[in-house]
């Protein structure tokens, strides 16, 4: 497993990551974080849409720290949105690399659906770069998003799970799949001191 210190995310990611943010908290927000996180080389530059890689994880994770920080209690549903804003951009942008495009799901059960779009997520995450331990936890009628490599908490401390960011985009990836927005948990986080951040599928909070 790659040490925390050396992980990295890739421009394309990055890229989705920043349009996102700038959707949610408009481009005054943005530069304001983008500053605060050490990242000011992206202000009015976006990274290429490829593959190489585009910053450390752990720069990843101060952003997310300053997102937090810059909007105090609203900074979690902030980061949510962000999260929500950042799948769509990759339904939008990036269907095929996330195997979504042309995905026939409308006559499987819902957890299947929810299996797919989940899967589609790992092995996305792993197409675009070799470094990511991510999977899908079954377990009976429960299903969870698990990842060992999270760039979320990178090199981060807290109490409590804090990839916010990463609730939003499975959140916004199951409603995409079933239909319902479903409650998203994370049980576990690594800037606990947990050996992954496990994401659990919960009950429908809002059928559409
Ligand atoms: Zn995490």
């Amino acid at each position: 497993m790659v040490k925390p210190e050396e992980a990295v995310i890739v421009n394309a990611l990055v890229r989705q990551a920043l349009v996102a943010a700038e959707e949610v908290m408009g481009s005054h927000g943005l530069h304001a974080v983008l500053r605060t996180s050490g990242l000011e080389r992206f202000i009015d530059n976006l990274p290429p849409d490829d593959l190489n890689p585009g910053i450390k994880a752990s720069e990843y994770a101060k952003f997310n720290e300053a997102i937090e920080a810059f909007y105090g209690r609203g900074g979690r549903g902030m980061l949510q949105r962000i999260g929500k804003a950042s799948f769509q951009y990759g339904v939008r942008e990036q269907a095929a690399l996330l195997g979504l495009a042309g995905a026939a799901l409308k006559l499987l059960p819902e957890k299947q659906r929810i299996k797919f779009v989940l899967n589609s997520l790992v092995n996305a995450l792993k197409k675009t770069n070799p470094q990511v331990e991510a999977w899908v936890e079954e377990d009976g009628d429960r299903l969870a998003y698990v990842e060992a490599t999270c760039a979320i908490c990178n090199s981060r401390h807290s109490e409590t799970p804090i990839c916010h960011l990463y609730v939003g985009t499975i959140g916004e990836a199951v409603l995409w799949a079933s239909g319902n927005r479903h409650r998203v948990t994370e049980t576990h986080c690594l800037a606990k001191g947990d050996p992954y951040c496990r994401f659990e599928i919960g009950e429908i909070i809002e059928e559409t």
